[in-house]
């Protein structure tokens, strides 16, 4: 009889996700997907296939539609959620605010529900460190404050929080870990699978990998008179893998502890654009081409995590290093150069 315990993750043929359900099999987890596709591609799901010898168990489902979402919860009993699946384009939240506090409040509260309906006691969620916004000190721990919303993109996610504190203080929800990622980068080490931007990609590593294959002519670096160590902007770079076993870390913790958590994923360093692109360059013995733009507007000058607490709560610590998610982004860019 097969007991291991069920886990839902919505969103799991994305970026983080895909990685995740990886994690979780790894870590003695049975993984199952909803995933409405919206932004990531079914055939993930044989690289999925490839990657861990197993087929993992997938709905094609919009987690909006409550009714299509219950039979999930029907079919299957789940020891716990990790709720990944939201839209997260900055640009795109400005212009089309709707569709995002739509997509991502709405699933959220459909997720709870169902949870509530079902008993299902564990949430993880994705939130991001643009909580934060512009940080009053540095590295940002859990209480700071949180911000105004630069754009319904981040309101959606300081939303989401609220959601999920007022539900645990109802008893509507068991528990919770909400997990403020700084940013992921790089790609599982087997480039089998990574991040699969649709379009003209926002961040900057997938910008930085497309330049480097010759889809894109050049990076723009977005401003170099920051008040920083070499004027561009900084970020906690966190490789996707360690992100991942994040996840994992914040389910057994829950399981054990009976408690609920919000807590930074992050390195604990902070790099600079500049850095970065150096670091690409060295590892994979490459030279990119780029220049120096206007810079972009909204953009936070810096940004690292106080970890401490996530440390110290998950027993969690980053293995990879800024050099390892290069060397492995790029691996990514050039499986699907080849594909
Ligand atoms: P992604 O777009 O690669 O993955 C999200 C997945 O959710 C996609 O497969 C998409 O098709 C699916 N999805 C979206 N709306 C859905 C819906 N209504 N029903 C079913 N599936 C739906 O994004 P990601 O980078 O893997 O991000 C995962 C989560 O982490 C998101 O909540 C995102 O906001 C958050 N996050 C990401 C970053 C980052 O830089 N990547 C940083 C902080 C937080
Ligand atoms: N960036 C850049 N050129 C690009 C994309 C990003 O210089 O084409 C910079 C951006 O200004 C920021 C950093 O890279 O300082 C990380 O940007 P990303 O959009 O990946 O993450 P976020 O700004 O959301 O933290």
């Amino acid at each position: 009889m097969n007991t291991k315990p069920k886990i839902l993750i919505t969103g799991g043929a994305g970026y983080i996700g895909s990685h995740t359900v990886v994690a979780l099999l790894e870590g003695g987890f049975e993984p199952v997907i909803v995933d409405n596709y919206c932004n990531s591609q079914k055939w993930i799901m044989d690289q999925l296939k490839e990657l861990t010898g197993q087929i993992i168990k997938e709905y094609t489902v919009d987690c909006t539609n409550l009714k299509e979402l219950d039979t999930v919860f029907e079919n299957e009993t789940f020891a716990g959620v990790i709720h990944f699946a939201a839209l997260k384009a900055v640009g795109e939240s400005v212009s089309e605010p709707l569709k995002y506090y739509r997509n991502n409040v709405g699933s959220l509260i459909n997720i709870i529900d169902l949870m509530s309906k079902y008993n299902v006691p564990n949430l993880v969620f994705s939130s991001s460190c643009t909580v934060y916004g512009e940080a009053d000190y540095l590295p940002v721990n859990e209480q700071h404050p949180i911000k105004t919303a630069e754009s319904p993109y981040g309101c959606t996610k300081q939303m989401c929080e609220q959601i999920i504190n007022d539900c645990i203080k109802s008893k509507k929800l068991s528990r919770a870990t909400i997990l403020r990622y700084f940013n992921p980068v790089g790609a599982n080490t087997s480039g089998l699978i990574g991040e699969l931007p649709i379009g003209t990609p926002n961040n900057l590593v997938p910008f930085i990998t497309q330049t480097a294959a010759g889809i894109r002519p050049n990076l723009t670096i977005f401003g170099d008179d920051y008040n920083t160590v070499d004027g561009t902007c900084v970020r906690d770079y966190i490789h996707v893998m360690d992100l991942a076993d994040a996840h994992v870390k914040s389910l057994e913790n829950m399981e054990s502890k009976k408690e609920s958590f919000t807590l930074n994923i992050g390195t604990g360093k902070g790099s600079s654009v500049l850095e970065t692109v150096k670091a690409f360059e060295k590892v994979n013995k490459l030279k990119l081409n780029y220049k120096i733009g206007a810079k972009r507007e909204g953009d936070i000058e810096q940004i690292y995590a106080e970890t401490s607490l996530s440390e110290k709560t998950l027993g969690w610590k980053t293995k990879y290093s800024l050099e390892d998610a290069m060397r492995d982004a790029w691996k990514w860019q050039q499986y699907l150069d080849a594909k």
